[in-house]
């Protein structure tokens, strides 16, 4: 019998089991996968490096590059700066990747042409909130933007910055990070996206997956495939969870479970234990995402890395990426790597469609963006995210300490996940650590 079970091998769950393993206590971490990872899982292909969920971190990220540098990976973060295009009326405006620059340097902005003269003041105006903001927008200290959490970033941003700034600032930029719309996000969460993207982005040179497996080679007690359908509890008091290990059901007993899945997976696998849990972790939602990858064998987006495409250009896709023009490694040379991003009600009816019909309605889309993009590929794949990234809708963050609040209640019972702060790598893994600490203080 494990002392500790952790319910998902994905971020928040690595980080809690390596956390407990090296303060020398048994653990045990159930993924109903059979890989683990989760939202952090990268691939190979074809010389191809593929990052099939997060795609970067923020500088901004400290307890992320705490833990790179415990797993003595952290000499592999690289950071990039390529420019990134907005599109309106189907034409590409670049933009200067320094976004610190561009907001202390508004001419920057207009030069770029996708606001209007009145639009790119508004736009600054929305730049010196976000450094007046700047130490409470905390992807992990969350409630520290409190205030901000009663309204949806569209209404925030409309009423402060009005209908431009919204439509070709704010939706295009929040819609690419969550894959959602702005009125499904609290203004708390998209100023802090907005605020915490400034300064930078980084990868690895193996990619974001390396943290992943960085992760589950150290941790030694890993079973994939095995789903956990319920946290049992008597008395207030956490005795193990009911598991299906390849279609076997059985039960395995612990005296402390870390429930490290989605909140709406948390609020299944808890169910019956207590409404306040139940209800508060109900409040958080998710969006979809069918993510398209295209490796072609020439350059396409010059030394362009992103396209944001407001929704007010109709296509099916929020963004594109052009992964060969993050960091050398991840294309062989002369290639190109293109992730696109379907969103919002786009995602939901391509979801379940076969790999061939969204290839096509990608593609023919596509072409709009990049008018040379064609037949010739070396491969193409899909990647299918049902619940893809926490949309921390208005209430979120109060709803998430609710519900932790509420599990102290019960002896052995601990949440972790993204949805415990700013939906993000960085907080999945620091509530992860979090948990992993309270059980090491309880003990
Ligand atoms: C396309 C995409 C792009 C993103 N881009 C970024 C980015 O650039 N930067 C960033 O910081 N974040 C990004 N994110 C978000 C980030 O990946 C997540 O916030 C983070 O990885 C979530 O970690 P987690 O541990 O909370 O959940 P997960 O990584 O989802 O882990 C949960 C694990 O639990 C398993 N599981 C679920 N139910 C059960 C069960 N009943 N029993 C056993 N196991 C179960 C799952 O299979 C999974 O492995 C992105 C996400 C996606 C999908």
């Amino acid at each position: 019998m494990p002392e500790t079970i952790i319910i998902g091998g994905g971020t928040s769950g690595l980080a809690a089991a390596y956390t407990l393993q090296r303060s020398g206590c048994d653990c045990l971490v159930l993924e109903k996968r059979d890989e683990t990872g989760g939202r952090i899982a990268g691939k190979k292909r074809d010389g191809f490096i593929i990052d099939a969920g997060a795609q970067f971190f923020f500088t901004r990220y400290a307890t992320t590059f705490r833990l790179m540098e415990s797993l003595e990976i952290k000499d592999k973060l690289i950071r990039f700066a390529k420019p990134i295009g907005i599109l309106k009326k189907g034409k590409v405006h670049l933009v200067d990747p320094d976004i610190k620059k561009m907001l202390k340097s508004p001419r920057s902005l207009f030069n770029a042409r996708f606001l209007s003269f009145p639009g790119t003041l508004k736009a600054a105006k929305l730049g010196l909130d976000l450094a007046r903001r700047w130490k409470n927008l905390h992807f992990v200290e969350a409630e520290k933007a409190l205030d901000l959490d009663t309204w949806s970033a569209s209404d925030y941003a409309r009423r402060n910055y009005g209908e431009e700034v919204l439509e070709y600032a704010v939706q295009p930029l929040v819609s690419a990070l969550t894959l959602g719309e702005p009125e499904e996000i609290s203004a708390a969460y998209a100023l802090s996206l907005i605020s915490w993207g400034v300064p930078g982005l980084l990868t690895t040179r193996d990619g974001i997956g390396l943290l992943a497996d960085s992760l589950s080679v150290k941790v030694k007690n890993i079973l994939t495939g095995a789903r956990v359908e319920k946290i049992i509890v008597e008395n207030n008091r956490v005795k193990g969870v009911r598991v299906n290990i390849k279609r076997k059901k059985e039960s395995i007993q612990a005296k402390n479970v870390i429930c490290c899945v989605t909140a709406t997976e948390a609020a299944k696998i808890l169910n019956g234990v207590h409404p306040l849990i139940t209800d508060n972790l109900s409040r958080t939602t998710y969006s979809s995402c069918v993510h398209v990858i295209f490796a072609l064998p020439h350059k396409i987006m010059g030394e362009t890395y992103a396209i944001a495409v407001p929704r007010k250009e109709g296509l099916v896709f929020c963004g594109l990426t052009d992964n060969s023009n993050k960091v050398e490694t991840y294309a062989p040379e002369g290639c190109s790597l293109l992730h696109v991003y379907t969103y919002g009600k786009y995602a939901k009816e391509l979801l379940n469609k076969k790999e061939s019909e969204v290839i096509n309605r990608v593609a023919a889309d596509l072409v709009s963006v990049l008018p040379s993009f064609g037949e010739e590929r070396i491969f193409s794949e899909v990647v299918r995210w049902e619940e893809a990234v926490c949309l921390s809708p208005p209430g979120k963050i109060v709803a998430a300490k609710r519900a932790a609040e509420a599990a102290q209640g019960y002896r052995g019972l601990y949440l972790a996940g993204e949805f415990m702060g700013m939906p993000s790598v960085e907080a999945a893994l620091a509530s992860g650590i979090k948990a992993a600490g309270d059980v090491l203080e309880r003990a």
